[in-house]
């Protein structure tokens, strides 16, 4: 008899899994959605007025330094090479981003080269911080007090609500500083937007015979479920998944302001509003996302970011001190559990990035139908959660 298999969430990590394991094995696969929707906090949809493809939960650009995980997306739903040009306000002046040569010449009214503003940057940086243990020892030591408060301090601020004191120095380092004229916000080789949008992406992957997705399909608990999976993957909150137990887990919620003008209102897809007295955050339009097509009237959202409260669209994973201390609670709590297994950024708590999702959704398959070959069952497949 095949096995069955229940997924809960529709967004990237289930529905890669879903279609990895139907792929791989002899299994039928159930993904409940509780959204009416496909694709999680990834969801696209045209505007209906203007026609402009929207990302209903913000911008999404799809990045990836793997060949393999470029050719994965493509082979579902077409990808097309896209530049991110994002740009910073700050003081009523826009300044490139990341920050690179321009910019630093920019705000400092100088006219350096590549290597004059490598040591000009030297200098700036605080020497004294050797080991930075948070965000704000990261930005200081690298580079200085002055851009920091100009381009980092506020935006920080804003977007996840506490002093960038309290957040890891991991987020801080996503962003690179460059001493040459590349203002390609994104690092990684490979850089696209979908032709069709990111809703489509998922729809043909779980457009399989033995993968059913029910929308509007809420899971409360394993108790409640009982209809004889042999095993069930969560994307959902992992705090959620136990009753909030050991307490909430921390995340950033984000409201967005929509306007529709005609022509062009910034000239870019993403300016980001660095100054704190600014309330929103960034203005996203998103026309700009696929310049292959043209069209008479724009969108643009303000983004706004506020402390989720219950029944809020959960956005980033703050992960402060306390959240870790909970974490690791509820990671014990998870490793008591056989048949049970949880991934994606809310199943693991993680601030993921897409290329991550699928690669880490297309692993746990593997460890899946691997233990399944070597043991005959899945009920003892446990997979460990990445910190
Ligand atoms: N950030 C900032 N100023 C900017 C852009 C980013 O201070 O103009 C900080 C902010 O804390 C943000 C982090 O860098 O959360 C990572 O930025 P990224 O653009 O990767 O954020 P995302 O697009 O995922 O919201």
């Amino acid at each position: 008899m095949p096995y069955r298999f229940l997924i809960v969430g529709a967004g990237f990590s289930g529905s890669v899994l879903a279609r990895e394991l139907v792929s791989r094995m002899d299994c039928y696969v159930e993904i409940w959605e509780e959204r009416n929707h496909l694709a999680g906090n990834c969801f696209t949809s045209e505007d209906e007025e203007t026609g402009i493809m929207v990302h209903r939960y913000g911008p999404h650009i799809f990045n990836t330094d793997k060949k393999e995980i470029w050719d994965y997306f493509n082979r579902y739903s077409p990808l097309r090479p896209y530049v991110h040009h994002v740009k910073a306000f700050h003081n009523n002046r826009l300044y490139p981003l990341p920050i690179n040569l321009n910019t630093l010449n920019q705000f400092f009214g100088k006219e350096m080269n590549s290597r004059e503003a490598a040591l000009f940057l030297e200098d700036l940086g605080d020497h004294s911080i050797t080991q930075p243990e948070n965000f704000e020892e990261q930005a200081l030591k690298l580079i200085g007090k002055e851009l920091y408060e100009a381009f980092f301090y506020g935006y920080t601020k804003k977007q996840w609500g506490c002093e960038p004191r309290e957040l890891p120095a991991s987020i801080m380092k996503r962003l690179p500083i460059r001493f040459d004229t590349n203002d390609n916000y994104h690092l990684h080789p490979y850089t696209g937007i979908p032709e069709k949008g990111y809703t489509d992406f998922v729809k043909n992957l779980i457009d399989h015979p033995r993968i059913q997705v029910i929308l509007n399909r809420k899971f409360v608990s394993l108790e409640e479920t009982n209809s004889g999976f042999h095993h069930i993957f969560y994307t959902g909150p992992m705090d959620a998944y136990f009753n909030y137990a050991e307490g909430r887990l921390s995340y950033r919620t984000l409201r967005f302001e929509k306007e529709i003008r005609t022509g062009d209102f910034q000239g870019c897809t993403q300016v980001n509003y660095t100054d704190e007295m600014v309330p929103f955050t960034r203005i996203t339009e998103h026309k700009h996302f696929t310049p292959w097509k043209k069209f008479e009237q724009t969108i643009i959202f303000r983004e706004y970011s506020s402390e989720a409260m219950d029944g809020d669209v959960l956005y980033y994973p703050k992960r402060l001190k306390a959240d870790k201390e909970k974490l690791e609670k509820y990671t014990q709590l998870t490793e008591k559990l056989s048949n049970v297994s949880f991934l994606g950024r809310l199943g693991t708590y993680r601030y993921l990035d897409m290329q991550h999702v699928i690669q880490e959704a297309i692993e746990m398959a593997e460890s899946l139908v691997n233990s399944f070959t070597r043991n005959n069952e899945t009920s003892s497949f446990h997979a460990h959660l990445k910190n």
